[in-house]
């Protein structure tokens, strides 16, 4: 959605990403590959009591794992603030890779990020940042949330706050605001 912000939000100035336009925000809906992949972690950090690691790649291009946990926290309290308070994230850990996802994916299209149920790891690209509260959503709801059945009131709610437009990823009708 590109609305006109009415109100100033950290993540419209912090980052570019709600522009980003993608067509996938999660991982395969069969959920076989729960195992998240080995990645090298240039930077830990944490935010809101969650792992959060950075990518060699991600921090060569100057971003340091204490700025993307400024950013995530916003996008988490955004979060919170409308949806449950999930404890269980406290179990998990975040990681900021460099290169869009693409094990699974279409051509022409691309994992903003996945959720690893086994592994308890969520995989974030860094020019996707605002898909954060999709894969909180997930972690919520449990594994037998891969369908998005009934996720359109969380659409609507990310494209109220500016943070995503997947009505169409959801199957969702658009403009129900
Ligand atoms: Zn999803």
């Amino acid at each position: 959605m590109k609305a006109a912000p009415t109100s100033p939000v950290p993540w419209r100035t912090l980052t570019a990403v709600s522009t980003v336009a993608f067509a996938l925000a999660c991982g395969p809906r069969s959920e076989s590959n729960g195992i998240a992949p080995p990645r090298e972690i240039a930077d830990w950090c944490s935010f809101q009591g969650i792992r959060l690691g950075a990518e060699p790649g991600v921090v060569a291009g100057g971003t340091s794992c204490d700025r993307l946990a400024s950013i995530l926290t916003e996008y988490l309290r955004a979060y919170e603030s409308r949806w449950e308070d999930v404890a269980a994230l406290r179990d998990w850990t975040v990681r900021v890779v460099a290169d869009r996802p693409t094990e699974g994916a279409r051509p022409g299209s691309f994992f903003a990020g996945e959720t690893f149920w086994d592994s308890r790891v969520i995989d974030l690209y860094q020019g996707s940042l605002s898909v954060l509260p999709h894969e909180v959503h997930h972690v919520a709801l449990g594994p037998r949330s891969a369908d998005h059945q009934g996720w359109c009131p969380f659409g609507d709610w990310e494209a109220r706050e500016g943070i995503l437009e997947e009505h169409a990823y959801l199957g969702c009708p658009a403009g129900r605001n």
